[in-house]
């Protein structure tokens, strides 16, 4: 079970505690056996230290391509100890054991989420390095494998005895094949990117545990949080600022937040969203980030309570003091003021994030959901309106301020369960209606909400009168707009393509309502 250390490879890309490391293990009489750059670290710190060409007889060759691979190392790893035919083979060809391997792999994520050119990410492919903590994992029976240089203390402490337990070794070894695994992750989906196959035969997406949350959606369910390394701003990469950790709710919530968002770009005007369950409960653009904070929150104030706030520009001291009137979860804005973060501090439990920058809507990237025994994969839904080709279907054409009003709506169509009905009204959504399995019902609920909107804010009439509404998904039957032209939409924005186009064209022209068809949908289930 325990086995001694007599023996240590180590051969590291990430330097960071490796002399620390091998200081410990030559105090306990081991003896350390090195790669080129890790030599060179642990000879000019004092240590003894020698030379993996020394196990193999052979030198490092082609730029370090060709190092360790070699029946020396690889002999000296796979070994069964007490094996008399694999004991021959290692005195025959004067194999020595390696005990212990500390192996980290060149930094091909790294260079691949900085951008690297093709040959640059390519030549980072470490080839020797895998195959080492794949031979010594395997021989998780006599051979200890660390990867991680966070387990450096775990095992310096293991090795009080001069050996390790089993149970670390084994331990140490489902660490090195998720290591392992997830590495060849990143360079397969690194090569499907570059050859734009984005459904290769094997997909494998690969991460690091950022952090264990208490739970999941429910407090039964175990949950954790992978960073891909993915280059994308948003809730993966960004900081906190303050508060405590981000429930699993939270986190869901704050991405679909943030998306949304993102879709307004900042040079236009500044915008807000209010998430509540994935889903907007109000959506505003407006001169001054505040004012859109305000309109966005009239939108729905009930249930703005304890929602998720997206900002696609600095966050600033007067927005800040108006957001802390209220409860809130989540902020998450490229930048926050100073001002604005002492002012968010007057409640410390609000988590504020920053992420410095917005991501682009535009690139695809890919969105996964698993099913019974399966992974969904699919390209992120990056259709924009301002790409499409509006085409007016009505004998009414919508002005200038409809069209715009019918061009927020869609957007904000698209960030909603379906099925989405959203009437919006001078650059903010005046009624949301998400997840019906009904289009009508979606209608109508958009309309209760667009009159309760009224009702708190003091208006003679709803913002959805005069507005212009947006359907995620094409009509399927005049009753849908019919019900929307009820509650006062003048303009309606969809996909169009039912095979009832003609009769939903029709009454709306009978009612002389504008009407266009994106040509493209943004079903969101
Ligand atoms: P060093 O800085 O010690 O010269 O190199 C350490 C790195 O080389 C480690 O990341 C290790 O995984 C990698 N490595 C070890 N042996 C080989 C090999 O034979 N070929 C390649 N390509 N990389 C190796």
């Amino acid at each position: 079970n325990e086995v001694p250390v007599r023996t240590a490879l180590l051969s590291v890309s990430d330097k960071t505690g490796v002399v620390e490391l091998a200081r410990a293990l030559h105090e306990k009489g081991v003896r350390l056996v090195s790669t080129g750059g890790t030599h060179k670290a642990l000879a000019q710190a004092g240590l003894p230290v020698s030379d993996v060409s020394d196990l193999t007889g052979f030198p490092e060759v082609m730029d370090g391509r060709v190092k360790t691979l070699h029946p020396g190392v690889h002999g000296g790893l796979l070994a069964i100890r007490d094996d008399a035919e694999h004991q021959a083979a290692m005195s025959a060809h004067g194999i020595t054991a390696i005990d212990l391997a500390v192996i980290n792999l060149y930094p091909f994520e790294e260079v691949r989420a900085q951008g690297g050119d093709y040959p640059t990410t390519v030549e980072n492919i470490d080839i020797g390095g895998p195959a080492m903590i794949r031979a010594s994992a395997k021989n998780h029976a006599y051979v200890t494998i660390v990867t991680d240089p966070a387990d450096y203390p775990v095992l310096i402490e293991e090795l009080a005895s001069g050996a390790t337990t089993y149970a670390f070794r084994q331990k140490m070894a489902a660490k090195a094949y998720a290591r392992t695994a997830a590495y060849d992750a990143a360079i397969s989906n690194w090569f499907a990117e570059a050859l734009d196959t984005p459904m290769p035969r094997h997909r494998v997406l690969g991460g690091v545990l950022k952090e264990e949350m208490r739970y999941g959606e429910n407090p039964h369910q175990k949950a954790g949080f992978y960073v891909t390394g993915e280059n994308r701003p948003g809730v993966a990469t960004a900081t906190l600022l303050q508060g405590k950790q981000l429930s699993y709710n939270n986190i869901n919530d704050t991405d679909a937040a943030f998306e949304l968002v993102a879709e307004f770009l900042p040079e236009k005007a500044p915008a807000v969203a209010i998430i509540k369950h994935a889903n907007p409960c109000g959506v505003a653009t407006a001169p001054t980030l505040v004012e859109a904070y305000r309109r966005a929150l009239a939108c729905d104030s009930t249930s703005a309570f304890g929602g998720i706030i997206a900002l696609n520009q600095l966050l600033d001291a007067e927005t800040a003091e108006e957001i802390v009137k209220l409860f809130t979860e989540v902020i998450i804005a490229p930048e926050v003021s100073d001002e604005a973060k002492t002012i968010i501090a007057r409640k410390p439990n609000l988590r504020l994030l920053t992420t410095g920058a917005l991501p682009d809507p535009r690139i695809p990237g890919l969105s996964a959901k698993t099913v019974s025994g399966g992974l969904l994969v699919q390209t992120r839904d990056n259709g924009m309106v301002e790409d499409l080709e509006l085409k007016v279907v009505t004998k009414r054409a919508p002005t200038a301020q409809e069209l715009e009003d019918m061009k927020f709506a869609f957007k904000v169509a698209k960030h909603v369960k379906s099925n989405a009905v959203v009437y919006a009204k001078d650059g903010q959504t005046a009624g949301i209606g998400a997840g019906q399995m009904s289009r009508v019902d979606s209608a109508r609920i958009a309309a209760i909400k667009a009159e309760e909107a009224a009702k708190a804010l003091d208006l003679a009439t709803p913002l959805t009168r005069g507005s212009a509404v947006a359907s995620e998904a094409f009509l399927p039957f005049a009753d849908g707009l019919l019900s929307a032209i009820a509650a006062g939409a003048t303009a309606v924005i969809q996909p169009g393509g039912s095979m009832r186009d003609e009769e939903v064209i029709a009454a709306a022209d009978e009612h002389g309502v504008a009407m266009v068809f994106t040509g493209m949908r943004h079903f969101r289930h």
